[in-house]
């Protein structure tokens, strides 16, 4: 392990914040199984690993090769999610690059889920536990299949159905800040997400996980039947720029 250890007040820190979350995770879940999953990117691996001693691990990353790295020099055991915005190009290295990848949450067209499938199958590597990412607020800058091309949703299920190197876990969304940051009750894209998982789960006989809930609205989330929260800021503060922007 080349990782460097971070100074004894950081682990400190990281494990109380993530402490606190996971507490109120749990006060939310009132009984049911819900993952939290702390989103470490920009972060540096030496946090990782303060929480991994901690007991932690499921971490989420948003950028493929700032994952593979720290994924090579952090311990096999952690579950990586990688919740980042994915392009055509770079599925290939996300499906071959590292044996511990648990979770790719923001797989968006049926283009994309083949590719990382093909690139998963030839490396021979243990399957990957897949999220379609919904756009359910509908806003052009935000990525994700559309709630109003249901038949591009119900063909990659199916398509997802017969591989044997990646398998459909749930579906995901981010939802918009409108709706994070509005306190008129329920959440409409949270509603929205999880309307589809009552549809899928019909229509095909599965039982999906539901991917919601960021540090402004993971309780909401929660609430409304998230499965699983992905939280950065709450656990490691802010974050850098990125590129030194
Ligand atoms: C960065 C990120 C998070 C974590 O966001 P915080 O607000 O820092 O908790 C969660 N989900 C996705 C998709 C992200 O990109």
């Amino acid at each position: 392990m080349t990782v460097e250890k971070a100074l004894a007040e950081r682990s400190a820190e990281l494990a109380s914040n993530y402490d606190k979350i996971w507490q109120q995770v749990q006060n939310k879940a009132k009984g049911r199984q819900v993952r939290l999953v702390a989103v470490s990117k920009l972060k540096p691996a030496s946090d990782i690993l303060a929480l991994y001693e901690h007991g932690v691990r499921h971490f989420g990353e948003n950028y493929v090769q700032e994952m593979i790295g720290k994924a090579n020099e952090l311990p096999k055991d952690i579950n990586w999610h990688f919740i980042g915005g994915l392009q055509s190009g770079k599925c290939k290295d996300l499906g071959k690059g590292i044996e511990n990848l648990y979770a790719v949450e923001t797989l968006d067209s049926l283009k994309k889920v083949k590719k990382l499938d093909n690139a998963r199958q030839n490396a021979k590597l243990p399957p990957i536990n897949i999220y379609l990412q919904i756009n359910t607020s509908s806003e052009s800058q935000k990525a994700g299949y559309s709630l109003d091309n249901l038949e591009e949703i119900y063909e990659t299920v199916e398509y997802l159905k017969q591989s044997e190197s990646l398998k459909l876990e749930g579906i995901m969304t981010i939802g918009s800040f409108a709706e994070s940051t509005s306190d008129a009750g329920i959440n409409q894209d949270f509603a929205r997400l999880a309307d589809l998982k009552k549809q899928l789960d019909e229509k095909y006989s599965v039982d999906l996980q539901l991917s919601m809930g960021m540090s402004s609205d993971f309780e909401a989330a929660i609430e409304q039947g998230s499965s699983s929260v992905r939280v950065g800021t709450s656990i490691f503060g802010a974050r850098p720029p990125r590129n030194g922007h």
